[in-house]
C-alpha cells in the first residue's frame, strides 16, 4: 500500500462510479514536498497504474517528462495548490449531473446526509469572466488562478459548461466527495421534478450541516466506503495485471 498505488486507484474508483468518463483527473499534494504535485500522464482514468503517476511543480511543469503526454487543464492542481496551503487532494470531473447547474441560476444545495458539504457553498466559475471568448477549457496558469479564486475556501466548484472542481484534505475525501457531489445533483434535479415548479423542497439547514459535518469528521465516517471501493478498485487492477503476464 502506498500514497501512489491510492491515487492510480483514485482514478479507477472515480470512473466506476461515473464521475470520470475518459476525461478527468485527480491529483495528490506530494508527500515528500508541498512545492510539488502527483497526477496521471494524459490517459483515460480506468487505464491509470502506479507506473503513469508524474510529479509536476507547482506551476505544473513535469519533473521528468520523459516525452509523456500530459493534461492540458493541469494548472486547475498546480494553481489550488498554490492558493490553498488545507488542500493535499484535487479532482477535475466532468460528471453529468452537476453540468445543469453551472448553466442555470439553480443552486445546488444539501440535500442529504453524505453530500452535507454542499452546504458550505458551491460558486459557479464563468470562464468569460476571465477570458473573452473561446476554447473552455483551463488550459493556462491564468485561468486555473482564476478558478481557484472562485473557489475561495469552498470545497468544489462548479465551471459553467464544463463539469466541475472538487478540493479536500486527503485522496479519500475529495473521491468520496466528488462521488456525492455527483449524486447530490442528481437527487436534487429528481426532487424539483417531484415538487413540480412551486413545489417545496426541505434541505439541510446551517446547523445540521456543521454538525453532520463535524460528525463525519471525527468519526472518520469516510473510512467504510472507502476501503470497500480500494479494495474493489485493488482486486480489479491485479487481474488484469495477472492477464498481460
Ligand atoms: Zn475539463
Amino acid at each position: 500500500m502506498s500514497l501512489v498505488q491510492d491515487l492510480a486507484l483514485s482514478y479507477r474508483i472515480l470512473a466506476e462510479h461515473g464521475v470520470v468518463d475518459a476525461y478527468g483527473h485527480v491529483s495528490l499534494r506530494s508527500p515528500a514536498n508541498p512545492e510539488r504535485y502527483l497526477l496521471s500522464r494524459a490517459l483515460a482514468p480506468e487505464l491509470v497504474t502506479e507506473a503513469d503517476i508524474m510529479e509536476f511543480d507547482l506551476d505544473s511543469n513535469p519533473v521528468e517528462a520523459d516525452g509523456r503526454a500530459i493534461y492540458l487543464e493541469r494548472f486547475i492542481h498546480g494553481e489550488i495548490y498554490k492558493l490553498r496551503s488545507d488542500v493535499q487532494a484535487v479532482v477535475h470531473n466532468h460528471s453529468p449531473s452537476v453540468i445543469p447547474f453551472g448553466v442555470t441560476d439553480v443552486k445546488l444545495k444539501p440535500l442529504f446526509n453524505t453530500a452535507a458539504f454542499v452546504g458550505l457553498g458551491v460558486p459557479t466559475f464563468e470562464i468569460r469572466d476571465f477570458q473573452e471568448s473561446g476554447d473552455i477549457i483551463v488550459k493556462s496558469p491564468h485561468l486555473g488562478r482564476s478558478l481557484g479564486q472562485v473557489l475561495g475556501d469552498k470545497p468544489a466548484a462548479l465551471m459553467r459548461g464544463h463539469g466541475s472542481v472538487v478540493v479536500g484534505d486527503s485522496l479519500p475525501a475529495v473521491v468520496i466527495r466528488s462521488i456525492y457531489l455527483e449524486l447530490s445533483a442528481r437527487l436534487q434535479m429528481q426532487a424539483m421534478l417531484i415538487a413540480g415548479p412551486q413545489g417545496r423542497i426541505t434541505f439541510l439547514d446551517e446547523r445540521e450541516v456543521a454538525e453532520t459535518m463535524a460528525r463525519q469528521d471525527s468519526a472518520r465516517t469516510w473510512t467504510r466506503s472507502w476501503e470497500l471501493w480500494r479494495s474493489q478498485a485493488l482486486q480489479r487492477m491485479t487481474a488484469e495485471r495477472r492477464k498481460r503476464k
